[in-house]
Order: structure tokens, then C-alpha cells, then sequence
């Protein structure tokens, strides 16, 4: 992936987000996002090949090595995004507002290359938060309808665990201390807030990538604890059930969306 799918998705002239280029040559960086979208969630990113190579993870991050965190991969974001803190304006892609939770370095624990594509990815990280061996292991999937892009990012055990391992104890930005309210207040972007509400259901929300994991964690919320806990993998397939009606719940409001859609103004739809 380059930074076609990025650029694609995002009107510029809209969003304070940058257009970014390839830039090749630097260090391994990486960022975590805090991202107040649709819904909650952190977009883990390592600086790899000139880009930086994004994961999604609803429940953010964790130095517990039981928590086995669902990482959905995005699409690749220019490194200039590495330092990204705002605010996504209402109608565009990912609309909300945006800390940076965590900074760092980042080592592979072998050929990075090599790892990535086989989709048993290890690293070290060197942050303000986030600290020694982690992995991103690629979920292999006979699922039909599963696009590829889900992962799970897992602590080693190492000198850097913290069980139980609790985020909102280790709140606000890496780069200036604030909490997500705090930067959506300094933005002032009081009369975004207000009109928030009525973007809430806009093309931007049900074209996000978070639609499907929504419906996977709501899915989540609907079993019991003890059993979504069990084992991951095994949780996933089950919800991939109940994703699967939500699905077909979503086709009878898709006539709803497409009437939206319609009525958006024609230059945000060819972005
Ligand atoms: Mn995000």
C-alpha cells in the first residue's frame, strides 16, 4: 500500500489532517493515536518504508499480555501524520478529534519484511507509555466475508508487563498532556461541537472502517463476559455470527443511507 487509499478518502481543503508524500530514509518511529470517531478507538502506526503502517485498535493498546487486542490494519498514513493532534472536521473521513497518546521508537525483532508478510510481526517498542516486546499476529481465516485485515496485538511477557493493564489510567497526550476535551476545546471548535449531533449518522460514519468493528463489539457486548474472554480467536468466529445479521439488518436501512448519500454534496463523494 502506498498512500492512494489515504489521499482517496480525504479532502484536504476540508481537513486540517496532512496530504503527505512517501518519505523514505528516516527512522523507525512509531505514534499511537487516541481517536474520538464514531466511536472510541487508538490507531497504533509504526514508521516502516517511507510510510507509516496503521492499525486500528477499538480497546487501544495494552502492557497485559492476556489482553489480546483485535487490530483491524487501515491504510497506510504519511509519516507526517506522526504528529497529528486535532480535529478532523464534521463530513470528513474519520471526523473527530485526535490525540497523540504515545511516541516512540520501534525496533522488529527480526526481518521486518519478512514478518509482516507472514503475519507473525514482532517489535519492540521504546515510548513515553508503551515499552518492550510486543506482536501483531495476522488472524488466518476460512470465514467467508473476512477481508484480511484483522490482527492481534499482544504484550510479551518481559520487564514492561502491567496486569491488570487499565488505559484510562494512562490518559492524555504524549506531546502536550491533554485530554481529548482539553484539545477539542483548544481548537476551538465550539460551534463544531454543536453541530455535532447532526452529523451523527452522515456518509462519513457508515463508510468509516469502524462500521464493521462496531458491530463486532457490540456483538461482544451482547455475550457473556466469561466466554468472550475464553479465547479470542474463538470469540471472533462466533461474532462473526451475529455481524452477519447485523449485516442483514443493515441492508433494510441501506435505502435510508443511499437517500443520504444522494442529498451529500457531489464534491465530497469523489474525493
Ligand atoms: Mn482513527
Amino acid at each position: 500500500m502506498a498512500l492512494e487509499e489515504y489521499k482517496r478518502k480525504r479532502d484536504f481543503k476540508q481537513t486540517p489532517e496532512p496530504a503527505g508524500k512517501v518519505e523514505r530514509g528516516k527512522g523507525h518511529r512509531f505514534v499511537v493515536q487516541k481517536h474520538r470517531a464514531t466511536r472510541l478507538h487508538y490507531d497504533f502506526r509504526l514508521e516502516m518504508d517511507g510510510v507509516l503502517k496503521s492499525w486500528a485498535v477499538p480497546k487501544g493498546p495494552s502492557l497485559d499480555p492476556a489482553d489480546k487486542r483485535l487490530a483491524m490494519q487501515v491504510e497506510d498514513h504519511p509519516v507526517s501524520y506522526f504528529d497529528f493532534e486535532g480535529i478532523i472536521p464534521a463530513g470528513n473521513y474519520g471526523a473527530g478529534t485526535v490525540m497523540v497518546w504515545d511516541v516512540g521508537t520501534w525496533e522488529p525483532e527480526g526481518d521486518a519484511h519478512a514478518m509482516l508478510a507472514k503475519g507473525d510481526f514482532k517489535f519492540r517498542l521504546d515510548g513515553e507509555k508503551l515499552k518492550g516486546s510486543f506482536a501483531l499476529i495476522h488472524i488466518h481465516s476460512r470465514r467467508s466475508g473476512n477481508k484480511g485485515t484483522e490482527w492481534l496485538l499482544i504484550k510479551h511477557r518481559d520487564a514492561y508487563v502491567e496486569e491488570p493493564y487499565d488505559i484510562d489510567g494512562h490518559d492524555g497526550s504524549a506531546l502536550t498532556g491533554r485530554t481529548l476535551d482539553q484539545i477539542a476545546d483548544d481548537a476551538g471548535v465550539r460551534e463544531w461541537k454543536s453541530s455535532r449531533p447532526a452529523a451523527t449518522g452522515s456518509r462519513s460514519a457508515k463508510n468509516d472502517w469502524l462500521a464493521e468493528s462496531i458491530a463486532k463489539a457490540d456483538a461482544a457486548k451482547r455475550k457473556p463476559a466469561s466466554a468472550a474472554k475464553k479465547t479470542l480467536i474463538k470469540s471472533l468466529a462466533t461474532k462473526k455470527t451475529a455481524t452477519a445479521k447485523a449485516s442483514s439488518a443493515k441492508k433494510t436501512s441501506s435505502t435510508a443511507s443511499a437517500v443520504k448519500k444522494k442529498s451529500a454534496p457531489k464534491k465530497r463523494l469523489s474525493l
